[in-house]
């Protein structure tokens, strides 16, 4: 091997020979390829071919020269072993790294195949296997972090969407429920919270505070109208027994005053016979006088009797007053037992149908639909951007808002047809008897009358927009569910091209 002695010697060589000029410019040129061979590589050893080349062009002397070189050449024998310690720990830092990987990522087999490949490789003994190892490892990683992304993202839109869900059902539930007192507003609370939004953590308290208040609810109810039937039975039950013993009362008078009677004709027919018979005036004077005495003393009695019968009357009309009232509280519960009917089908909050209601009525319009193949149509409405209204006024004016365009829904359509509060802020109408080419005509009028209600929220104008989606029932469909879900992909796509519109499909 030449040492830099010799090539220094070499090149004085050449300074006698003419080439001096020559080889100190192959040199520089030769230094700076190896300059840019070390950048990036050996800082050290790049420092110091630096210097050479700082050294020989100044033209320094042979000593400085000399020691330049030599400084160089001590670097490049420090060169290996610091390459192979970076080998050594860029190996060992690999390995470590696809360990790691390969510990969470034990649910997925491709990967971890992947990885297995790299930690089966021979340890790297150059730069550049050590770098292919590095490069497939970083693959891994990338796809890792995508999948892992993408489950991430999947299970966030789940939860929101099941979350939505959960909140959606349950206060369509309390709407639905509308129990009095107590417990009804405690309920009114929770759909408020509900409507405010509430996270994830608090579903679980808010869903067991709901059942606590429904079965209290209901045992309430039940217990008022448990109390209510007690009382009424008892109330029978003493009028029953008036109403007897005054019957009882009411024969035993009829009973002496026949009994009073008889005795009177009895003693009338003595008499008679006994003045008949009289010999003389005195005698048949007494006689007269002893049946005076006998009539009187029936009178008193009859009149005793008259007396008893007035005080059974006042009794029996008492007892018939109480039986009108009886009458009267029964009805009045027969007519709460009612509108309770009523209201197990009315959205509390719109006073429209409910989703119960609706379940029902679609059913039998479908199956009349079988039957006589009348024209029905069936349209969902769901208003635009309703969110919006709830964040920027209160959900309180939210509220509000679907009460107004329910309530204007519903004076929209004819006596036959149908509306009903779906959930949330979507309502489904179902139109008898109309004809395929009027039903785009008909809903786009709906369609402008929700637009122009002019709704206030905080002295502000705004109007309230609504997409609906429709279709009819055809002879496709095989149950009710087919016209349903037509009628929601046509609100799908009233929504998607843009909102504020009506899409019919076939
Ligand atoms: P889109 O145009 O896509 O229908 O947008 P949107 O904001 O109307 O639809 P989204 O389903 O995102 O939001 C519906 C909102 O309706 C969210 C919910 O808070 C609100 N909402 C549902 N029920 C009620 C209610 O009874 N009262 C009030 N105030 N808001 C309700
Ligand atoms: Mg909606
Ligand atoms: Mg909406």
């Amino acid at each position: 091997m030449q040492t830099s002695q010799d090539a220094h010697s070499a090149t004085k060589q050449n300074d006698a020979s003419g080439y001096t000029k020559i080889n100190t410019a192959m040199l520089l040129a030769f230094i700076n390829r190896l300059l840019s061979a070390t950048r990036g590589i050996d800082n050290e050893l790049n420092v110091e071919v630096a210097k050479l080349k700082a050294t020989l062009e100044r033209s320094a002397s042979d000593d400085e020269l000399i020691t330049q070189i030599k400084q160089v050449e001590r670097q490049v024998m420090l060169h290996p072993t610091v390459l192979s310690d970076t080998l050594k720990t860029g190996d060992s830092a690999t390995v470590q790294a696809a360990q790691s990987l390969a510990n969470l990522l034990q649910h997925d087999p491709k990967l971890t195949a992947e990885l297995q490949l790299i930690l089966a490789e021979p340890k790297a003994t150059a730069v550049a296997s050590l770098q292919t190892k590095v490069q497939s490892l970083f693959c891994i990683y990338h796809s890792a972090i995508k999948n892992l992304k993408m489950a991430s993202n999947g299970n966030e839109n789940i939860t929101s969407a099941v979350h939505k869900k959960i909140c959606d059902d349950l206060q369509r539930l309390i709407n639905e429920l509308d129990f009095a007192g107590g417990f009804g507003s405690n309920l009114k609370k929770i759909r408020q919270r509900l409507l405010q939004g509430v996270e994830n953590h608090e579903l679980v308290d808010i869903c067991l505070q709901i059942i606590n208040n429904i079965i209290e609810g209901a045992r309430e109810e039940r217990l008022a109208s448990k109390t209510f039937l007690h009382a009424i039975v008892e109330e029978l039950n003493n009028i029953a027994y008036k109403f007897d013993s005054s019957l009882v009362d009411n024969s035993n008078i009829n009973k002496k005053q026949l009994s009073l009677l008889e005795g009177l004709k009895e003693r009338i027919d003595i008499l008679d016979l006994d003045i008949s018979t009289s010999e003389n005036l005195e005698e048949t004077k007494l006689h007269v006088q002893q049946g005076l005495e006998i009539i009187s003393s029936t009178i008193q009695q009859q009149e005793q009797l008259l007396q008893e019968k007035i005080l059974l009357e006042q009794q029996i009309q008492a007892v018939q007053k109480q039986l009108e009232e009886l009458k009267k509280e029964t009805l009045l519960h027969t007519q709460r037992l009612e509108a309770q009917q009523h209201k197990l089908y009315l959205d509390s909050l719109t006073q429209v149908y409910n989703r119960t209601a609706l379940d029902e009525r679609f059913k039998l319009e479908f199956k009349r639909w079988q039957r006589y193949q009348t024209n029905t149509t069936i349209a969902i409405i769901d208003i635009d951007h309703f969110k919006n209204i709830n964040d920027t006024f209160g959900h309180i004016a939210g509220d509000k808002a679907l009460k107004i365009v329910a309530r204007a829904l519903q004076k929209s359509i004819k006596g036959k047809d149908f509306i009903a509060r779906f959930g949330g802020e979507e309502f489904v109408l179902l139109l008898a008897e109309l004809e395929p080419d009027k039903i785009q005509v008909i809903l786009d009028k709906l369609r402008n009358t929700i637009k122009s209600i002019p709704f206030r929220f905080k002295g502000k104008q705004i109007s309230i927009t609504i997409s609906i989606g429709a279709t009819r029932f055809t002879a496709e469909d095989k149950d009710a569910v087919d016209p349903f879900e037509r009628a929601d992909k046509a609100l799908y796509e009233a929504k998607s091209s843009g909102r504020d519109k009506v899409i019919i499909k076939h």
